[in-house]
């Protein structure tokens, strides 16, 4: 019983979200320039505002805005952007796995999330569809039992948490039983877009495990920590799972010093360490949101000396076509001049990658 009515919480206020433009429309959150290109926007990727953020966006908070609600820029595709930016696919043994790094695999299971966020890295397949199908899922399982290199599996997006409480706990289960994992991470949107998904049945099944859960959460902005989200977080904390962030650094959002001290140090006060601030990857259709590399770094600078040292997070750049992930610091990233950027391949020895960014308006 007490399993249903809190599933049911859930699933109710997943539903409450917002989950077309004309919707939005309705509530006077959109122009009438993006109604009027709703159809085209939401073929590439789907509207789901969540109802935990649509207080706030009702309050003008811009930085909430800006994340969910479509807007018709979306259609401006720069010649840069790519369906696949950082390469998934190029290290795809199988359906819904990357394995790009020796001793961890990214495990996909759904193509769902509580929101939609209009900067998605992964927009081109999150949304559409429902995800893995049982025997994608099985295949994937069996991937993962044979390669013994493999210590932690990462659960990511669409998002793991939208999955039932018995789907998850399934797969809990089949991984416990590979004897070479040890880890379980959780990369996920759910404590601020779907606090409710944060229940007894789901901290269970995260505390029960033989492997041991990390929960990292996508938070952009301050503004997202409401009292419910604030909750949840709290919950996970004392559940003894330990939290980490991830946040992608944004224009209109959180692109000031201020604004990122503040949110890290909201982290940190909730028991959060900031991960990565992650520089937006050259998805398709998310100009609008880009920073000038150089300025986040600047940023980054400006924030040394101001913040304990664990409220600071790495910034990082996925490089594009599966090459993988690198801290913008000098070691890894250099400037040859103004938006081309040179960086070091952290898996190829000796690749070297130019990225030139679409100069910023
Ligand atoms: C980001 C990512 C990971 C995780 O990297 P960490 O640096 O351990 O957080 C693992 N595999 C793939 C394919 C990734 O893109
Ligand atoms: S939660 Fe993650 S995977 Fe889902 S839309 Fe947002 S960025 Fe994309």
């Amino acid at each position: 019983m007490k399993q249903k009515a809190s599933s049911d919480n859930w699933a109710r206020e997943l539903a409450r979200g917002a989950v077309s433009i004309k919707q939005l429309r309705s509530l006077d959150l959109v122009s009438e320039e993006t109604l009027f290109k709703a159809a085209q926007i939401e073929n590439e990727f789907a509207t789901r505002v969540p109802a935990s953020q649509i207080e706030a966006i009702k309050g003008q908070e811009e930085s909430i805005r800006r994340q969910f609600v479509p807007s018709s820029e979306e259609l401006r595709i720069q010649q840069q952007e790519r369906d696949d930016p950082i390469g998934d696919q190029a290290h795809s043994p199988c359906e819904g796995l990357v394995h790009r790094y020796r001793d961890r695999v990214l495990l996909m299971p759904t193509h769902l999330c509580a929101s939609y966020c209009r900067y998605c890295f992964r927009r081109y397949k999150v949304s559409h569809g429902g995800g893995l199908s049982p025997s994608a899922l099985k295949e994937a399982l069996s991937y993962i039992r044979k390669r013994t290199e493999v210590r932690e599996v990462i659960l990511t997006g669409g998002d793991p948490l939208t999955l039932t409480d018995r789907k998850l706990a399934q797969i809990f289960s089949e991984l416990s039983e590979a004897s070479h994992l040890r880890t379980l991470r959780i990369h996920t949107r759910i404590p601020t877009v779907l606090p409710s998904r944060v229940s007894e049945e789901l901290l269970e099944i995260l505390r029960t495990s033989r492997l041991i859960p990390w929960v990292v959460s996508h938070i952009n902005t301050h503004h997202e920590l409401n009292t419910r989200a604030k909750e949840a977080l709290t919950k996970l904390r004392k559940a003894g799972i330990p939290l980490l962030s991830q946040s992608v650094l944004l224009r209109g959002v959180n692109d000031s010093t201020e604004a990122l001290k503040t949110l890290f140090l909201a982290l940190a006060e909730l028991g959060v360490k900031p991960y990565y601030l992650h520089q937006l990857d050259l998805a398709k259709g998310t100009h609008h949101f880009r920073v000038d590399l150089s300025r986040a770094r600047s940023m980054m600078a400006e924030l040394q000396g101001h913040l304990p040292g664990y409220c600071i997070p790495k910034l990082m750049v996925d490089l594009p076509g599966g090459l993988g992930k690198v801290p913008a610091e000098k070691e890894w990233a250099q400037q040859t001049k103004k938006d081309h950027w040179k960086f070091q391949s952290p898996i190829k020895k000796d690749c070297v990658q130019t990225v030139h960014y679409p100069p910023s308006n």
